[in-house]
């Protein structure tokens, strides 16, 4: 579960990380009110899982009313990466000289805990790690003992992060550590912590994703999530009951049992493509599942091209052809190509059966991959 901006910057200012003042505002009335409590210059602020909204967008500094209603009126309701903007975060303007990055994850490889910090703050750090590495200080933490206060400030000279801040900067790293280990949190993190110029650090960004296994523990926490808001995509998988998982990529893939699915998108991967979703739609074919399972992946305007994996066992290869027959021949034009790879019980039946104007059938995984992620290379007309 992720929470939002604001969620998690309550979270952080309760934990003592300074933020700033700020408030949520659902329209462009509301949007005022909140900057006249705050006080001008304010930063808008979409509230939307996804990264980014800078670039895209989704955040505007507003000076005085009239540049703050032009902002929030085009923020509110704005298209954010297939997110619609429904609320926005009216938040006093940071007067900042630097910008930092500080971050708890779990380090897979290392089967433990690592807590960053970088002096390349307010970028895509993702990009950072990528390019230059070395500009991330990383300390990988004994969940046993917790980051240590050495630690934190080794990780902040490390980034050669100013003297003048290094203190408060190790301090807000020790909070963010205690915090994504109290709260079972998967990454924690604040991007950028800014430097204002009177020399304190304030929270202008906040992550905290959390462990959804691990819910039960955090009531407190679980009571924030707030299905309304979140993804459309996401909440129709559960309607369906579906196993979906958004992702950013172009290649939506359809299969069915996890193991099937996962393989799918490491060839996806493989072959140079990016997935666009897990979607597993479980056993059985029945055509309404089927159906439905097209639908959603159609749904999703980055989808350019899918991939339909099925491996029969008791799902019957044949069946599942004259399913998607039948869910394919319902739609008067097929927004977008689907390859389909039909291997196990009745297969060679099921690919017999396959009406190849609505679908290209492939006969390997392989050449099936490979066909959507080049159909999604050249971006199918949307
Ligand atoms: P993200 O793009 O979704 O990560 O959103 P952020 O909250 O990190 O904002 C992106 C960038 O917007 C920051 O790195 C800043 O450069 C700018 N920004 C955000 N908030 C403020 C603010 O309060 N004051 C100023 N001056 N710039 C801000
Ligand atoms: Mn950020």
């Amino acid at each position: 579960m992720r929470l939002h901006e604001y969620q998690a910057k309550q979270v952080f200012a309760e934990a003592g990380i300074p933020t700033p003042d700020a408030a949520l505002a659902e329209t462009v009335e509301e949007a005022v009110e909140a900057a006249s409590s705050v006080g001008y210059p304010v930063a808008v602020k979409a509230q939307v899982h996804v990264g980014g909204r800078g670039k895209a967008g989704g955040i505007q500094l507003a000076g005085d009313e009239a540049e703050l209603r032009e902002a929030a009126d085009a923020i509110l309701g704005m298209d954010l990466k297939g997110y619609t903007v429904d609320r926005v975060l009216v938040e006093a303007a940071v007067d900042f000289v630097d910008e930092l990055y500080v971050g708890v994850t779990l380090d897979r490889s290392a089967a433990r805990p690592v807590a960053m910090v970088s002096s390349e703050g307010g970028v895509d750090i993702e990009s950072v790690a990528a390019e230059t590495p070395e500009a991330i200080a990383r300390e990988q933490v004994d969940p046993a003992f917790g980051l240590h206060p050495y630690q934190s400030r080794r990780a902040v000279f490390d980034a050669g992060v100013d003297g003048a801040v290094a203190l408060d900067v190790a301090s807000v790293l020790a909070t963010l550590y205690r915090l994504w280990d109290a709260n079972d949190a998967s990454d924690a993190e604040i991007n950028p912590l800014m430097v204002t110029s009177d020399g304190a650090v304030v929270a202008a960004d906040a992550v905290l994703n959390l462990d959804d296994d691990a819910l039960f523990r955090h009531p407190d926490l679980a009571a924030l999530s707030e299905t309304s808001y979140e993804d459309d995509l996401e909440r129709k998988a559960g309607e369906y009951g579906f196993d979906y998982v958004r992702l950013d990529g172009n290649v939506g893939i359809i299969g069915n049992g996890a193991g099937l699915v996962m393989t799918t998108l490491d060839l996806v991967d493989h072959y140079g493509g990016e997935p666009a979703n897990f979607l597993d739609v479980g056993g059985g074919a029945k055509a309404e599942r089927i159906a439905n399972a097209l639908d959603l992946v159609f749904s999703d305007p980055s989808v350019e091209a899918v991939v339909f994996n099925i491996f029969g066992g008791i799902t019957r290869g044949d069946e599942v052809a004259r399913g998607l027959n039948e869910a394919l021949g319902a739609f008067d034009e097929i927004p977008i190509p689907v390859v389909v790879r039909l291997a196990g019980t009745n297969a060679e039946e099921g690919m017999q059966i396959l009406d190849t104007s609505l679908v290209q059938v492939e006969a390997t995984l392989e050449a099936a991959v490979k066909a959507a992620v080049e159909m999604a290379g050249q971006g199918a007309d949307r």
